[in-house]
């Protein structure tokens, strides 16, 4: 049936109608008053989504290019960081570090498995001479549904003094990323994941700190180069011209997760994560990773006794229900099951109840119909 697509991806996730309808509007002059007016509300928004007192700032980017932007600013060729990699997005950043001649450090974890921030302890503490400017870490690893442990990696790496750069990109707005308590120095989002926006907007936290790094950082930059960003945005407006309709709907978006609060955003994914896990197990399909370390974003599943990507082709020809699969050697392997975003509880159990629908048409075994609805409802 047509427009009835439902997105259960770890973005572009779905987009609330009034925000839609907010990007319908006659686009504006971004040079005009009534742009300003907008910025500076939702720069003032961002910052309370982040948590923080420094500068969020706002680019026409996907995440990666708002990371780009968060490693190239701070850094010079040659310099050392510290790169956290257990999936696709960590191993990204790594990659965009190498490309710029940034001489990497990579601490690595199996897909699947949390970052051990040992690792960061005994590299950053061996490292007296100071040579590492910077660790990058991911927070939600989208590959894989692990959640890092971003705080305790934040917290040697600030002992140590070198930069924390973190991709929250699909933390921020599922769960707490408290940029100032944690000292994160730079923060990369994007608006199709936990913003509840189409893709197209990049988000960057830069702290004082991070500020100090940039007056003395030489890596080339130009579109990217967020000094002028900051400078536009002490003005209420941006250096180029940015997606103005975006804007439009990123106005309503933040508005409405105000009205929602920090707690009852995260409380809600908290209660998504818990019931699609729960009604994972019920259903005989083993997770990918452990319930300590998993994502309040996207829930990777790994099935024995059905194919991986029959599930999702079912799932979309029969119910209009797009999963995501895997990536890399996982690509066939796993389905991966978006909870973020504009997600209700209601979303949950269509999403299960079509999986169960979905694994009686495939004849899947180990399992009783309604057991994963009656297990998800239980968390709900
Ligand atoms: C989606 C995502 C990104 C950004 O990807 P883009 O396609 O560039 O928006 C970065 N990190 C994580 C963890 C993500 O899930």
């Amino acid at each position: 049936m047509d427009n009835k697509l439902m997105l259960m991806i770890p973005g572009p996730t779905p987009v609330p109608e009034p925000v839609l309808l907010a990007q319908a509007k006659h686009t504006i002059g971004h040079r005009s008053g009534e742009f300003s007016e907008i910025f500076a509300e939702v720069t003032a928004n961002l910052k309370w989504l982040h948590q923080t007192q420094n500068d969020v700032l706002t680019l026409a980017a996907s995440g990666t290019g708002a990371m780009e932007a968060g490693i190239i600013n701070f850094l010079s060729a040659g310099d050392r960081v510290l790169v956290g990699s257990n999936g696709k997005f960590g191993e990204r950043w790594g990659l965009v570090a190498e490309a710029y001649g940034l001489e990497v450090d990579w601490i690595k974890a199996e897909w699947g498995k949390p970052l051990d921030v040992s690792e960061f302890v005994s590299k950053l503490e061996a490292d007296t001479e100071k040579t590492i400017k910077a660790v990058i870490v991911t927070h939600s690893e989208t590959s894989s549904g692990v959640l890092n442990d971003l705080e305790a990696i934040a917290k040697v790496t600030n002992a140590h003094g070198a930069l924390v750069i973190a991709d929250a990109v699909t933390s921020l707005g599922a769960t707490s990323v408290p940029v100032d308590e944690w000292g994160l120095d730079v923060v990369g989002s994007g608006s199709q994941k936990g913003y509840m926006m189409p893709p197209g907007l990049g988000f960057v936290s830069v702290s004082e700190k991070a500020w100090g790094a940039y007056e003395k950082a030489t890596l080339p930059r130009f579109y990217f180069d967020l000094g002028k960003y900051r400078k536009s945005a002490a003005k209420d407006t941006t250096p180029y011209t940015p997606p103005v309709n975006l804007f439009f709907g990123l106005q309503v978006a933040l508005q409405m997760m105000k009205k929602e609060g920090l707690e009852g955003i995260f409380t809600r994914h908290d209660r998504h994560r818990r019931a699609v896990r729960a009604a994972m197990v019920a259903l005989n399909l083993p997770l990918l990773g452990a319930d300590e370390c998993s994502s309040p974003a996207v829930t990777a599943v790994m099935p024995s006794s059905v194919e991986a990507e029959q599930i999702r082709s079912v799932m979309k020809k029969r119910f209009d229900i797009i999963l995501a699969g895997g990536q890399d050697h996982l690509k066939g392997k796993i389905f991966r099951m978006g909870h973020l975003g504009f997600v209700c509880d209601r979303d949950i159990l269509n999403g299960i109840a079509a999986l169960e629908a979905t694994l009686m048409e495939l004849g899947a075994d180990g399992f009783s119909p309604g057991s994963g609805v009656a297990a998800a409802a239980s968390q709900l």
